[in-house]
């Protein structure tokens, strides 16, 4: 993916807001001007960002999913600078969960009222560890992805859970193996910036973060019909500007295929036992900015979430720059990939998200317009029991909601 050169805004901030707040598409130039901004011209950048989502979701609503988390295994072919979750063969932790026990914490969940699987693990681990390779053979597998299809499968048809898999790259068709049995996959962009793979950077090294094959995976899952989530992971070296970039990679996967259902801003955390461990986290003040830029730069009807788990105590302030989700929350498992930051009680978010004027609902792991459009069902099976677990708002059923 090309980098492009920075090009400067001939435009104020504040025109640039009005034009936003009138439909207008942001161009770069108009995004790098906005994340730029600081003081007055910052407040008004989050408080047009909270204008945008207003007016597009007068019901107020913001959303969350119950999952629960199958970190179905943490062998990796990669080694990211910031990741924690990751381990090999041989090391502590190192496990991959097999069908009997991903049908258990499976059914845990949906007696504690889940309607995901969270399906996460690392990308391909049997191109660089054997050990995973014998691990599959065993289990009657030739490859990951053809065991994440039958994971994915088993949950769906065990627990009703409706599964969303986030594994990495995948080639056409190892997606379309898998997305009948999922209600939405993801697979983070992170960052578009090839710098970050350079020597010393987070990406050194790694295979399966090159900014163009993360689109490309996308790209598939539009031709095939698969509502994704993506995102980028503010922090971890990127400029301001580079974040712009991702962004607007990302919605041009979106104008050209309409599948993109989330756009995710996560925060790096510096975690010990990384190679990023000593490195500074983005501030408060750098994520509140982002989220606002992202939301102008996105528009008004695309689904904003920042994690509250990484946030601290004020991560009800992203409600201020205009997000309206707060992705997977989980009542059993907690999150491995930040097994540090626990996510919050849901009655906790429930009263922070009303103290900034707006309502908690649950939804499923594919969006309420994405449910109601009915164009996004990845077979039959998952569309029966999306449509058992939501009205005709596409949010879950009031009834099924648990708090
Ligand atoms: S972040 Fe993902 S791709 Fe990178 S090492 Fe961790 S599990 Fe692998």
């Amino acid at each position: 993916m090309a980098q492009s050169p920075i090009v400067t805004s001939s435009e104020t901030v504040p025109a640039i807001i009005e034009r936003a707040l009138c439909g207008a598409v942001l161009s770069a130039a108009d995004g790098y001007a906005l994340i730029r901004a600081s003081g007055p011209e910052l407040t008004a950048v989050m408080r047009a960002a909270g204008e945008m989502n207003a007016a597009a979701r007068p019901h107020r609503r913001v959303t969350y999913s119950r999952k629960v988390f199958l970190p179905l295994t943490n062998l990796c072919r990669d080694r990211c600078g910031y990741c924690t979750f990751v381990k090999g063969p041989k090391q502590r932790g190192a496990h991959t969960m097999t069908p009997d026990e991903v049908v258990s914490v499976a059914r845990r969940g949906a007696e504690l009222g889940c309607k995901e699987a969270l399906i996460s693990l690392g990308d391909h681990p049997e191109w660089r560890h054997p050990e995973m390779g014998a691990t599959l053979e065993r289990l009657g597998y030739g490859s990951t992805p053809e065991y994440v299809a039958a994971m994915s499968k088993l949950v769906l048809e065990e627990t009703g859970l409706l599964p969303h898999t986030n594994c990495g790259l995948l080639s056409r068709d190892e997606m379309a193996a898998i997305a009948p049995w999922n209600a939405s996959m993801g697979i983070m962009l992170e960052s578009a910036s090839l710098r970050l793979h350079e020597k010393g950077g987070p990406h050194e090294g790694t295979s399966s973060k090159r900014p163009e094959q993360r689109i490309a995976t996308l790209e598939t899952a539009g031709e095939l019909g698969v509502a994704m989530t993506s995102g980028i992971l503010i922090g971890i070296g990127e400029t301001p500007e580079e974040r712009i970039d991702a962004l607007l990679a990302l919605r041009d996967v979106h104008d050209r295929h309409g599948n993109i259902q989330e756009i995710i801003i996560q925060n790096f955390r510096a975690k010990p036992a990384t190679r990023m461990h000593g490195a500074a986290e983005p501030s408060a003040v750098d994520m509140l900015r982002t989220l606002a830029a992202a939301r102008l730069l996105m528009g008004p009807a695309m689904n904003i979430q920042a994690p509250p788990n990484l946030g601290g105590d004020g991560f009800g302030t992203y409600l201020l720059s205009g997000i309206n989700d707060w992705g997977g929350v989980s009542p059993l498992t907690r999150d491995f990939i930040n097994p540090e930051a626990a996510w919050p009680e849901l009655a906790h978010l429930r009263a922070v998200t009303a103290d900034a004027g707006f309502e908690l609902r649950e939804r499923t792991a594919l969006y309420p317009e994405y449910v109601t459009s009915g164009a996004w069902q990845t077979s039959t099976a998952v569309a029966a029991r999306v449509a058992a677990l939501t009205g005709a708002d596409g949010y879950v059923r009031e009834e099924l909601e648990q708090w």
